[in-house]
């Protein structure tokens, strides 16, 4: 006989973890303990070294889907007497907070009864099990048991009681644990002023969908608005009533075939679409696959997912047809959550909501995932990853909050060896979104127990989260560059303390002279950074109104690259703006007024995708970027010219030859897909001859890629097929490469400037 203690790090806790531990430990027939600790699992097992190397072997290799493993460590102890394998109760010490893991997506065991006729579960939208269901989102306090969900208004009946306290049964303290005779109910609330029909809420929600209507359906983390996104018509109205143009709607299909369908998927695509967080997927979609082109009217790109709860499963069932599923909001305010403020808000968008009682505590809109160059990449970290903990490999010296940047806010909690992101708030532009980050904020100190002193923000003091920070009594405040912090975050990722290469290529980000940054090439260390190469500034004539109107852009290219004198045939590229905005916006760059400069890298992909198609304006942020970078002719493998000015400092990229190429290149009528190709390879050249003189001066340093221009992915697959030291380049994955990432860069910078002061 032998005794092993196996510790397991990582999400382990509030997944059905231990339970599932004890009918392996029981099948194997090893006896001991296992218990949750301030860091995960502990078990300690006994029984003949055969057994027990068996056991380890399982315990790996069949991991429950729910769980992640991070770190399992297995020391050998003494033999001790028992006869029997028992689950032990939580302390009352260590990391409550770990016990409240991620909302997971509706299991295989749970979607097979909700679909069983003889089941008791049979079509009950609320079906979940210690495997899946809800979590984060029903979580009003800690520690995570039912008392402390919204569930706790529903007394469980005898039959779930049962379950609940049974070890044996998978549904062994499932604190959301519920069935039709005791749990929540769905309703139909109709704002078309139709009185709600007799049959069921589910069906008439399916019927409504299936003739056309918007029908808003409460989710996990919020509400979405649904309609059939086959029907031209149906996305058209939702597309009128939410104010929303051209941004593309993401489309949920009942399994994987419907998904195969409708786009092409590979073996990476598929692991993201089919894994317990459920993200949003960012697809190449297929053409003429019967989805209406009012879904994603200008770009390939297809947002797909499955469903993740047994609602989403019935419904996408009864209607038979892939749903458009958006959250449930006007523009960009955050996503409805609460059934009394659904009505309101709803009103005039949608034609009925399908509701029920359980509420939502928490809201945390869906999760963006996409594989970039080969490389599976969360761009939005939200809903079935929130709260996991990230593992530091250097620990912070105190807890520190972070607020993140001004558009696709996420904020962070580090704390001792670990950080916490919260759920994604979305562009700190409205009243509301601000409250939303507030109350965010708020909850998540709660359920960590920590009210950080030191709080981290960006430099660009007119942000919303700056201004957050400001107010905050009693606290130091640590600003920390955009930009580094961009690189940061993904030092953290790799576990790397630095010194580290950093290119942070980005639309904009305050730098430390007060301009706006975003082509950065930084030597990053844990606490400060050395600015070696920038991009040169383009003037922005009215701010941030050159954003949307990215025609601006487009004349300050050529403006700059003709010395103030463009021919009048390449203004003609600027589409369908009048002669008296584009001499108005001339003054404005000559005399610097209203026209700050810009260095990011984003705003040459709407620079150049203004005049090479035509397109004068960007309805959402990065539209014609996104559209530029679409074109681009694969094909085509030659450049355009550059310079790299080396006599400044930092050193200067001038993209003002490849400006004038291209002006040429579209007055011989060269297609737009071509001049797109020759620009992006221009950047790949750009980034690689930069890095290669860099690795020669500085030494051969890790190269960290970062920030929203490398979720392109041509770029970052180009630079790494092209640079001579490939096992040096840092690529994100688990933390987002654009702004929702950078608030973990944030919260290690400050701790590093801080060092061991107070
Ligand atoms: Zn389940
Ligand atoms: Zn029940
Ligand atoms: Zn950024």
């Amino acid at each position: 006989m032998a005794g092993h203690r196996i510790q397991i790090r990582g999400t382990v806790q509030g997944v059905g973890f231990r339970p599932w531990v004890y009918r392996l430990a029981s099948r194997v027939g090893v006896v001991g303990r296992v218990r949750n600790d301030p860091r995960g699992v502990t078990i300690e097992a006994f029984g003949s070294q055969a057994i027990l190397d068996r056991f380890t072997k399982e315990l790996q290799r069949d991991t429950l889907p729910a769980a992640h493993i991070v770190e399992l460590c297995e020391t050998t102890i003494p033999d001790e007497d028992l006869d029997a394998f028992v689950i032990e109760p939580s302390g009352a010490t260590g990391h409550r907070a770990l016990s409240i893991p991620p909302d997971l997506a509706t299991c295989e065991d749970c979607r097979k009864e909700l679909l069983d006729r003889h089941d008791r579960r049979f079509g009950y939208a609320f079906t979940n099990c210690t495997a899946c269901g809800p979590r984060f989102t029903i979580a009003t306090g800690i520690p995570y048991d039912r008392a402390a969900t919204t569930m706790s208004g529903f007394t469980m009946c005898a039959a779930c009681q049962a379950e609940y306290d049974d070890v044996g049964d998978r549904r062994f303290h499932a604190q959301p644990n519920a069935c039709p005779e005791c749990g929540p109910a769905l309703s139909l609330d109709r704002l078309d002023g139709q009185a709600p029909s007799e049959v069921n809420a589910l069906a008439e929600a399916a019927a409504l969908l299936s003739r056309g209507a918007v029908v808003a359906v409460k989710g996990l983390g919020g509400f979405h608005l649904a309609c059939d996104a086959s029907d031209g018509a149906a996305v058209r109205r939702l597309r009128e009533r939410k104010h929303r143009d051209e941004k593309p709607f993401a489309v949920m299909v009942a399994s994987l075939d419907a998904a195969h369908a409708l786009a092409e998927i590979s073996a990476d695509e598929e692991a993201l679409l089919t894994a317990a967080e459920r993200p949003v997927v960012l697809l190449r979609g297929r053409q003429d696959a019967g989805l209406a082109l009012e879904v994603s009217p200008d770009t390939a790109l297809l947002g797909l997912f499955l469903p993740y709860t047994p609602l989403h499963h019935l419904l996408l069932d009864a209607v038979q047809r892939p749903l458009v599923m958006t959250s449930a909001n006007v523009s960009d305010e955050p996503i409805c959550y609460e059934n009394r403020e659904a009505r309101q808000r709803l009103e005039g968008i949608a034609d009925a909501i399908l509701l029920h009682n359980r509420e939502i505590a928490m809201r945390c809109d869906d999760s963006v995932s996409r594989v970039i160059a080969g490389t599976p990449t969360i761009m939005r970290r939200s809903r079935g990853f929130v709260p996991r903990p990230f593992y530091l490999s250097r620990p912070v010296a105190r807890p520190v909050l972070a607020c993140g940047a001004h558009l696709k806010n996420t904020f962070c909690i580090a704390m001792g060896d670990t950080a916490y992101f919260g759920p994604h708030i979305g562009d700190l532009e409205t009243v509301a979104a601000l409250d939303f980050f507030e109350e965010a904020i708020e909850r998540m100190q709660t359920i960590l127990e920590v009210r950080p002193d030191v709080v981290a923000h960006d430099l660009h003091p007119g942000y919303l989260s700056t201004r957050y920070a400001k107010t905050r009594d009693d606290v130091t405040l640590v600003g920390v560059q955009h930009h580094h912090a961009h690189v940061a975050s993904l030092m953290a990722e790799h576990g790397i303390q630095g010194p580290v290469l950093g290119v942070a290529y980005d639309g904009t980000g305050f730098g430390e002279d007060g301009t706006s940054w975003g082509g950065e090439f930084l030597l990053c260390f844990a606490e400060r950074y050395e600015r070696l190469a920038t991009f040169r500034p383009l003037r922005l004539a009215g701010g941030d109104l050159a954003m949307r109107e990215v025609w601006r852009i487009g004349y300050a290219l050529l403006h700059d690259a003709y010395d103030g004198a463009p021919p009048s045939d390449s203004i003609s590229l600027l589409g369908d703006v009048r002669p008296s905005s584009i001499r108005l916006v001339k003054q404005m760059i000559e005399r610097g007024l209203n026209a700050p400069q810009a260095r990011g890298v984003g705003r040459f992909f709407d620079g150049f995708g203004a005049l090479a198609l035509g397109r004068a304006r960007s309805t959402y942020e990065g539209q014609v970027a996104i559209a530029w970078d679409q074109v681009a002719n694969e094909s085509v493998s030659n450049a355009y010219p550059f310079e790299i000015d080396r006599m400044r400092t930092p050193w200067e990229v001038d993209l003002r030859p490849a400006v004038r190429a291209a002006v040429d290149d579209l007055g011989g009528a060269v297609h737009a897909g071509d001049v797109s190709a020759r620009f992006h390879n221009a950047l790949v050249a750009v980034t690689v001859e930069l890095l290669e003189a860099l690795w020669a001066e500085r030494g051969d340093l890790p190269v960290a890629l970062t920030g929203g221009v490398f979720q392109n992915a041509w770029l970052a697959g180009e630079i790494e097929a092209k640079i001579s030291n490939k096992n040096r380049l840092l690529r994100h994955g688990e933390v987002p490469p654009g702004d929702g990432g950078i608030a973990l860069g944030q919260a290690l910078i400050a701790d590093a400037i801080l060092g061991d002061k107070g």
